[in-house]
């Protein structure tokens, strides 16, 4: 399968084309935006790490009943994918208080939840990303009460499988982000990326932020925090 037209070009992703209609080829750059593309920047070899950690990530998921848009990883910073349309909704599972929802309900960082939560955004640039409640989506037909349901049982299914994995790397999942999408036949699987760009990650040992975080809040060794989450995700899938 090789690469044909350009699709799409986002914030970190390029999208093509392939051969076949069913599948596209998704290529990840180094570049990196926050606060709605206020903030830019670059982080040398991001998009082989996000490629690579999104593919062994999805690979495990797989393997233990979610249906994912992974096919093959193609290179470094190239994965064949199925083609879905997006749901336009940002899937936020958290375990502990951080970011936005610290801000929002003025709590410090680092409340261990009482159980996990989830919440959606509406995915849409020139509003923000909105919180959106799940009526809300489906009175605007973003998603259909079905794959909403469906969404939330895959997400915390996901954030069991993910916070067991992570915890054996000793790291803490904080929270994330989802993307899921329609295949043709129509059924729900998970799209997008996970990576440092879309989990909070912390050291279990030291709280040390091992994520994005540290672009967005210029904290510094942001490159080093990629490359040492990715070397504890390989050391321990050896
Ligand atoms: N997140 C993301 N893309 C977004 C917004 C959030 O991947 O556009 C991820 C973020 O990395 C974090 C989680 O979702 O792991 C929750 O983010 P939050 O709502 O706290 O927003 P933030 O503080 O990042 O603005």
């Amino acid at each position: 399968m090789t690469k044909q037209k350009q699709l799409y070009e986002g914030k970190a992703k390029k999208v093509y084309q392939t051969e076949d209609p069913e599948l596209l080829i998704v290529s990840y750059k180094d570049d990196a935006t926050a606060f709605n593309g206020l903030k830019k920047g670059s982080i040398a070899g991001k998009g082989v790490i996000n490629n690579q950690m999104s593919n062994l990530l999805m690979q495990m998921l797989e393997k233990n009943g979610i249906p994912t848009h992974f096919v093959e990883e193609l290179s470094e910073r190239e994965t064949l994918v199925k083609r879905v349309s997006i749901v336009p909704l940002e899937v936020i599972v958290r375990n502990i208080s951080a970011g936005s929802f610290a801000k929002r309900y003025g709590v410090e960082e680092g409340i261990v939840f009482a159980a996990p939560t989830i919440e959606f955004s509406y995915k849409n640039d020139e509003l923000g990303d909105p919180l959106i409640n799940s009526y809300h989506a489906i009175a605007l037909r973003l998603a259909s009460p079905e794959e909403i349901e469906t969404i939330k049982k895959y997400s915390f299914g996901i954030n069991e499988l993910l916070k067991a994995f992570w915890k054996e790397c000793g790291v803490t999942l904080v929270d994330f982000k989802l993307e899921f999408g329609r295949l043709s036949s129509g059924s729900i699987v998970l799209a997008d990326e996970i990576s440092p760009d879309t989990c909070r990650l912390w050291d279990s040992e030291t709280g040390e932020k091992l994520d994005k975080d540290r672009f967005r809040r210029d904290l510094g060794g942001v490159e080093d925090a990629y490359q040492e989450i990715m070397r504890r995700l390989r050391e321990h899938i050896k």
